[in-house]
């Protein structure tokens, strides 16, 4: 049974009386992930509680400019020594990852669930999700301010980076006035929003300019034009030295040309499953594209991970997308 939705203020509650908290995000931690915990994290901290932040993922190098991002502990979960986990940006337990998503159904801790996902409900004894947030930092930054907790630069510049990131820089529609309201606020604290910027897309490995321009010699268009996709195998990623986190953002690539209503991109995963990210224009809701092959996400912007042949899922997820996007597969 599904505890009903929590207010803010119920979350609140439920963070004043824990003890030792466990504040985690996703796997393939991107920067709304990772603001967000360390936000939280750094924040709750100043109110002298025990937090432990952690996931099973590394820590992307752009991420690495972060305030205490060296608090956050890669690998298995920590041994049982905390009462409550915060679960942040994760539409499924399954989100949280390999050892981190058992997590949820452990009668002795006080779960909560903080998301901005359609349709995330599924856990969690006290949850908090507002598909009209931007980004899970926006929620973050109404926490703090209920709790009285003072937003620091350190915490400013975790929060304007997690919703930097997955505003796409403030120009997907999820961008509110809100958004901006909050954000002035983060600048008035002191964010230095240039060196920021440099930080997420100025100082990227070399590695991933070169696999940039592998992955564009992949593009490929349906023949109506609406559908685009790009491909990264993992003998690319090898030849090139590359992670499997420089293939952030690549999609937007396939999705950027004129015509095309949705972005696709086939990455294959070091265990040999294929990484899906969907992303569209205006139109197609990829969401609910993502969840034919048992993923999720936004409108907008979706994933998921499929077991299976490289180019039969292609040919599948193509087709699917083709149909979605109303356009002709020949
Ligand atoms: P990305 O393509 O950047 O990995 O993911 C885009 C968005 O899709 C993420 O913010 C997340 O909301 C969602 N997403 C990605 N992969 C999965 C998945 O395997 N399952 C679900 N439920 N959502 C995913
Ligand atoms: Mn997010």
């Amino acid at each position: 049974m599904a505890y009903p939705m929590s207010s803010l203020e119920d979350i609140a509650r439920a963070i004043s009386s824990a003890k030792r908290l466990l504040i985690c995000g996703h796997i393939m931690p991107d920067g709304d992930c990772l603001g967000s915990v360390l936000a939280l994290g750094t924040a709750l901290e100043q109110i002298d509680k025990q937090v432990i932040m952690a996931g099973p993922d590394p820590v992307p190098q752009i991420y690495g400019f972060l305030p205490n991002i060296e608090n956050f502990r890669v690998g298995e979960p920590p041994e049982n020594s905390y009462d409550t986990l915060i679960a942040l940006d994760c539409s499924v337990p399954k989100r949280l990852g390999s050892g981190y998503c058992d997590l949820p159904a452990k009668d002795h801790l006080t779960v909560i669930n903080i998301d901005h996902h359609v349709g995330s409900d599924s856990f969690g004894r006290y949850r908090y999700i507002d598909p009209r947030a931007a980004a899970v930092g926006e929620i973050i930054f109404d926490l703090l301010e209920l709790m009285g907790i003072k937003i620091t630069l350190e915490t400013a510049i975790c929060l304007y980076t997690a919703i930097a990131t997955d505003t796409g820089s403030f120009q997907y529609e999820s961008t509110s006035p809100a958004t901006h309201r909050r954000v002035a606020r983060l600048l008035e604290a002191g964010v230095p929003v240039a060196r920021i910027n440099v930080n997420l897309y100025e100082e990227k490995a070399r590695a991933s300019s070169f696999l940039l321009g592998a992955a564009l010699n992949t593009l490929s268009f349906s023949a109506c034009g609406k559908v685009a996709w790009m491909t990264v195998t993992r003998e690319l990623l090898r030849s090139l030295d590359a992670g499997d986190e420089l293939t952030e953002g690549l999609v937007n690539y396939a999705r950027g040309v004129r015509g095309v209503e949705v972005g696709l991109l086939f990455h294959e995963l070091a265990d040999g499953r294929i990484k899906i990210s969907l992303r569209s224009k205006e139109a197609v809701d990829v969401r609910r594209l993502a969840a034919l092959f048992g993923g999720g996400g936004h409108p907008r912007a979706s994933g998921c991970e499929v077991t299976g042949d490289l180019a039969k899922i292609q040919a599948e997820v193509v087709a699917a997308a083709v149909s979605a996007a109303g356009g002709e597969a020949h």
